[in-house]
Order: C-alpha cells, then structure tokens, then sequence
C-alpha cells in the first residue's frame, strides 16, 4: 500500500501577491494611517505612510 500525498488546494496566503486597496485613510501625527484591503483575498491591514514629505508649492510666481 502507497502513501498517497495531497496538495492542498486551497492556496496560503503567501501564494498570491496581494493587491492593496485603501479602504479608508487617517491623518494622524505619526502620519497617514490607511486601511487597506486585498482585492483577491480579502486580508486586511492596516499601513502608516510617514508624514508626507511634498515638494513645496509656490505661493507666487518668480520674483526678481
Ligand atoms: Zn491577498
């Protein structure tokens, strides 16, 4: 009698990539809390984007 071996059919979650997708966003003063969501699995998570460094953005145009 042979030992028969399964795969498992239902996939890990480290099988796919997840696709994030913020569900909703909080400005805190650790940063830009988000929730996101995984499009394929439904796993969710919870992301902090350190306080937004931007460009500054002119106030006037050139002068002098
Ligand atoms: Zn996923």
């Amino acid at each position: 009698m042979t030992a028969s071996r399964t795969i498992p059919l239902v996939p890990s979650a480290s099988v796919h990539e997840h696709a994030w997708m913020t569900e909703s966003v909080h400005l805190t003063s650790d940063g830009r809390v988000r929730y996101v969501r995984c499009a394929g699995c439904s796993v969710r998570r919870v992301d902090v984007d350190a306080v937004a460094v931007a460009p500054p953005t002119a106030l006037t145009r050139e002068i002098g």
